[in-house]
């Protein structure tokens, strides 16, 4: 793809957007003379762990700029929108996704708080020359879970691309072994016993730009260079 594209003129503005909208949730945040329960404890996006065009080619600067600057942005503010004045305003991010799983009557809430969520991990299960060999420990994790580091690729892959329509491949800690498994839409195994370990986003928005429908393209060139093999072990703990 060609990156000398009118949208990387896009980005900066895109950028400028969100300075400014997070600069007004602060701004928010700091009214005087209202009364505390009416205040917008805003939730705030965390900066990308890196530049914009370091994931390039396998993730585009263009890719990122929508998926983070529009969609990510996007699940944040609305998440804000519907805890303003709420129980849920002065939560965690974590603690909302708990409090709302599997309530129909919070799935505006839920979907918009896990998606937040799902992103920020998302893009630290990411770095600039990624992929390669894993830490001895997650190697061995590995071995002893699915008998080869690439048998665990291969799983990841395949389940990541298994998953049918929008979600979320992931590796997980479970019960002290490494699991491989999906989730749909904005469902994350933060609601389970499953620990997350690493998460690879299969949304179309997440490839289509780069990849079209070729999603298994997208997601072995992110485990081959892009996975962030120490984030995994950081999150086994
Ligand atoms: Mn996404």
């Amino acid at each position: 793809m060609n990156h000398a594209t009118p949208h990387n003129a896009d980005l900066s503005f895109d950028r400028r957007g969100f300075l400014l909208a997070t600069a007004g949730l602060v701004a928010s945040a700091m009214l005087g003379g209202l009364p505390r329960s009416a205040q917008a404890a805003s939730l705030t996006l965390p900066s990308l762990p890196f530049a914009d065009n370091a994931l390039d080619p396998v993730i585009s600067a263009n890719t990122l700029g929508f998926h983070y600057g529009k969609h990510h942005m996007g699940y944040l503010t609305n998440l804000n929108k519907l805890i303003a004045g709420t129980e849920f305003a002065d939560m965690p991010l974590e603690k909302i996704i708990l409090a709302t799983a599997g309530k129909a009557n919070k799935a505006a809430l839920f979907n918009n708080a896990a998606q937040t969520w799902n992103h920020s991990f998302y893009w630290n299960s990411l770095k600039p020359k990624g992929g390669g060999e894993p830490p001895l420990a997650l190697k061995q994790l590995m071995e002893s879970s699915f008998g080869s580091v690439d048998a665990c690729k291969k799983e990841l892959a395949s389940t990541a691309v298994g998953q049918f329509g929008s979600g979320w491949g992931w590796l997980v800690l479970d019960g002290g072994k490494l699991k491989v498994v999906k989730t749909g839409n904005a469902e994350t195994p933060l609601t389970s016993s499953m620990k997350p370990l690493l998460t690879i986003d299969v949304w179309e928005h997440a490839y289509y730009l780069d990849y079209q429908n070729r999603r298994a393209d997208y997601v072995n060139a992110v485990l081959d260079k892009l996975i962030n093999w120490e984030f995994a072990l950081q999150n086994v703990g």
